[in-house]
């Protein structure tokens, strides 16, 4: 049977013994571990809304239109609503004057949220949120570091420790908040139920299986199960949020693995850079992205085909060659499945978003992506992405 290069995530590390824990942002940010990524997002929304003056108007948060449904899970479990914006033409970003039009009273906080290991520019849009009071949270689920780790702009920060998250520990994330807000969000993050993750022979056991499950043969078996819906992205509401005690030897084995991790991205800005020529953007090439830091790891590597039909053809071409290349969420936040309908569907709303989903492929960038691999991938784009449109069928008959 033919294997799979799975299209995200690293593996579970084996927890480290006896060291010190060190953690990049510790002197600016208190570090309170939660049950999920989302769980850690809807705490630093709270906390924004607890120290909000809103009289009762229900709050806002301003996040970007193209993104993960966690977003919109973590934001309406505590009450509040989302106000999406749209990005930057063929860019992740969001739209910084359309984030100055979103903003109003009520808004309590911005999300800006990192892509695929490329931080939002956190910088920008907490001088924005300054003028009007409203928190920056810095979303830093697919990035490590995050870019509160350089510079304490951001008001608090929320990492992921999920699957297909630069640190996998298969469950759990973080929320940073900064040491000028930390005592009066004690009170809030420790009137949260706690629970504990042990290392033993269960946990033990899990990581093995985890672990097989992300080799060639492992994934190629596990998409082969169509009822754990692989790579589809549907939209779960949060109900509850809880703190957990994570074993510091795990967390700083995680750290190790990411900071170890080889980076791809140079070899795919070579590899690709042709289709720059016919109509793609590289948008994660270092000299577009402004820079994807060293040491920061990069969670796909991102694509834009020229329109939708080349990127679903390339898709195709890739898959049958054993590469996990997808679309990633595939479409706008108001459109994937399950997102309540509070949220306006409308592609003219967010024009850009919309062709960014429309036109998104992702590769894999993960440890066990080969140089082999890449000279792959960049011959199968070479052979869809560069062949001139199909003749348009002939519009006009014999009269
Ligand atoms: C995965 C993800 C989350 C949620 O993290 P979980 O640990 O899976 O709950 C939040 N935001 C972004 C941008 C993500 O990619």
């Amino acid at each position: 049977m033919k294997g799979m290069l799975r299209p995200v995530g690293s593996r579970v590390p084996i927890p480290h013994t006896g060291t010190k824990l060190h953690l990049p942002w510790e002197n600016n940010y208190h570090t309170w571990y939660m049950g999920s990524g989302t769980q850690a997002l809807a705490a630093a929304v709270a906390l924004a809304i607890s120290r909000s003056n809103l009289d009762g108007a229900t709050p806002e948060v301003i996040l970007p239109a193209y993104g993960c449904p966690d977003l919109i899970a973590a934001v309406m479990s505590q009450g509040a609503r989302p106000v999406l914006v749209d990005l930057l033409p063929d860019c992740p970003f969001m739209d910084t004057e359309k984030v100055s039009q979103a903003l109003s009273d009520a808004t309590v906080a911005v999300i800006a949220v990192g892509f695929l290991g490329v931080p939002e520019r956190v910088s920008l849009l907490a001088s924005i949120c300054r003028d009007r009071g409203a928190w920056l949270i810095e979303d830093s689920a697919q990035c490590f570091p995050p870019d509160c780790a350089r510079e304490p702009v951001a008001d608090c920060a929320v990492l992921s420790f999920g699957r297909g998250k630069p640190i996998n520990l298969m469950g759990g994330g973080a929320l940073l908040v900064r040491g000028d807000h930390n005592a009066t969000a004690e009170d809030l993050l420790l009137s949260l139920p706690e629970g504990e993750v042990k290392v033993d022979w269960q946990w033990k056991a899990r990581r093995h299986i985890f672990n097989f499950l992300l080799g060639r043969l492992g994934y190629g078996l596990l998409r082969r199960i169509p009822f754990l819906g692989l790579g589809t992205t549907v939209y779960r509401p949060l109900d509850s949020i809880r703190r957990i005690r994570l074993p510091a030897g795990l967390v700083e084995a995680g750290i190790a693995g990411a900071e170890q991790r080889p980076a791809s991205v140079t070899t795919y800005g070579q590899e690709l850079e042709f289709l720059a020529q016919c109509g793609w953007k590289l948008f994660m090439s270092n000299k577009a992205s402004g820079g994807n830091g060293a040491g920061q790891v990069t969670l796909r590597y991102g694509v834009l085909a020229p329109h939708r039909e080349v990127r679903d053809k390339a898709i195709e071409a890739l898959n049958h060659q054993g590469i996990g290349a997808n679309a990633f969420y595939g479409r706008i936040l108001p459109d994937i499945d399950g997102v309540p309908g509070v949220l306006v569907s409308s592609s003219d709303r967010y024009p850009n978003a919309n062709t960014f989903a429309d036109r998104l492929i992702t590769l894999p960038s993960h440890e066990d992506v080969t140089v082999h691999d890449i000279l792959g991938i960049a011959a199968t784009l070479r052979a869809v992405g560069t062949e001139p449109d199909a003749p348009k069928k002939p519009t006009q008959g014999p009269a």
